[in-house]
């Protein structure tokens, strides 16, 4: 087997695959030129040349159907291999939708080849067997009901979104160690027919697949702003913090769609809070570094949302302004797990503050934990232990009763 990236020379005439071969690698051609062809002797039949830069064998790379054409070297050609492994990897990462677009396109081509060389000039009114036109017919059948699944789903989404189907809960965000509510941050919810719910862990990757989320964005946005001015005077002090997605942010609108929403609604800069990824943010550092810094001269403050789930490093965080870290909810467990979960606590919240960010720890289940994490460093923070998720009159009637 050639290995992926491996530069081959063949010289003039040489076969570099044969119609028939089974083949599990394509070829990058760096110098030179091929020819694609089919039969031999007398009854062969040229169908391209191609040079420098073109690819060849590329069938092979995404499915196992042996070689369907003959490839030789014209002159001394120089190719570079590519190797299905290496594409399969790339190719799983994928939205599944682009790969049944790309496997059924395979599969169209190569009954069309068939039929040329069988001689057939019409299509041939039978239906193709799905085993022949699409070769790997499990993985298609699976790719097929995940993007069957999915279609659906977003559709579904689509219509909440405009129908202001979906809901926003609030979880309070307390000052530490006595769990008095500070803020709370937004989280959207989906309600169904079925008196179910959906979760956002659920909807907000697919959601963040296509321009939906967007939308879905500037929803919560809007739809937070409005909750806490319809409150009046009874959130007096506190601020929503709210999600906002890596393609949002990397929109050039970003910054006008909050403040615009900030204005039509009426709610002050400072009570408003944008929660971000590290991926998001680290994605491109310079975009970000910018619009954070016009963000924070509006007025509003940022969060690290999830700190220690992507990049875990405290440093590239002088690189940006930001106002807080949120301490991923696996911290709240690794401490309850034993001390070295505390002493990574306890080293990160010194950093943090050195830093001048204030520490939120995330996923506090019981009160006794929020005062060992205090203790630890974090002046803030969220769980189930304070609250859960929930609609936020509920939620203040609930700390009012
Ligand atoms: P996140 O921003 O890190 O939100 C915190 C998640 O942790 C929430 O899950 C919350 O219900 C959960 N949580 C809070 N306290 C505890 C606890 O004590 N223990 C445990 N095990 N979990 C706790 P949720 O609501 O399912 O949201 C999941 C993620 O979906 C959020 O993670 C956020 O990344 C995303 N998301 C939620 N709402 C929005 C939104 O409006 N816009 C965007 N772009 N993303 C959102
Ligand atoms: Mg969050
Ligand atoms: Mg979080």
């Amino acid at each position: 087997m050639l290995d992926a990236g491996q530069r081959r020379t063949y010289e003039d005439g040489e076969l570099v695959f044969a119609e028939g071969d089974a083949g599990d690698v394509a070829y990058l051609l760096d110098d030179g030129a091929v020819e694609v062809f089919t039969g031999s002797g007398d009854q062969r039949t040229v169908f391209a040349t191609l040079g420098p830069g073109e690819i060849v064998g590329e069938m092979a790379l995404i499915d196992t159907r042996p070689r369907s054409a003959s490839v030789r070297a014209i002159g001394t050609t120089k190719l570079t291999v590519i190797s299905r492994e290496g594409l399969s990897d790339r190719l799983e990462s994928v939205d599944p939708m682009v790969q049944l677009v790309l496997h059924s396109m395979l599969g169209r081509f190569r009954v069309a080849m068939h039929r040329v060389r069988s001689g057939e000039e019409e299509p041939a009114p039978r239906r193709v067997p799905e085993a022949e036109a699409l070769p790997n017919a499990p993985v298609n059948e699976a790719l097929r009901h995940g993007v069957l699944q999915q279609s659906r789903m977003e559709a579904r989404l689509r219509d909440a979104i405009a129908a202001d189907a979906l809901e926003l809960h609030y979880q309070p965000i307390v000052k530490l160690p006595l769990g008095k509510p500070v803020g709370y941050e937004a989280l959207v919810r989906w309600p169904v027919a079925d008196g179910g719910v959906i979760s956002p862990a659920e909807f907000i990757p697919l959601a963040e697949q296509t321009s939906l989320i967007l939308e879905l964005d500037a929803w919560v946005i809007r739809r937070a702003c409005m909750d806490f001015m319809a409150q009046g005077r009874r959130l007096a002090g506190q601020y929503v913090s709210v999600n906002l997605s890596g393609r949002q942010f990397a929109q050039p609108t970003a910054y006008d769609l909050i403040e615009s929403t900030l204005q039509s609604t009426g709610l002050p800069p400072e009570r408003l809070q944008i929660e971000l990824t590290e991926g998001v943010v680290m994605s491109d550092p310079d975009h970000a570094a910018e619009l954070l810094a016009e963000l924070q001269k509006l007025g509003i403050s940022i969060a690290i949302d999830d700190f220690g789930t992507g990049y875990s490093s405290l440093a590239y965080l002088h690189t940006f302004s930001a106002d807080v870290l949120k301490l991923d909810l696996s911290f709240a467990r690794e401490v309850r797990k034993g001390p070295s979960g505390a002493r990574i606590v306890r080293g990160i919240s010194a950093m943090a503050d050195e830093l001048g960010l204030r520490v939120v720890a995330e996923g506090i289940e019981a009160d006794a934990e929020g005062r060992q994490l205090y203790k630890l460093g974090c002046g803030w923070g969220q769980g189930f232990g304070y609250a859960r998720p929930q609609p936020l009159a509920q939620l203040l009637d609930d700390s009012e009763a």
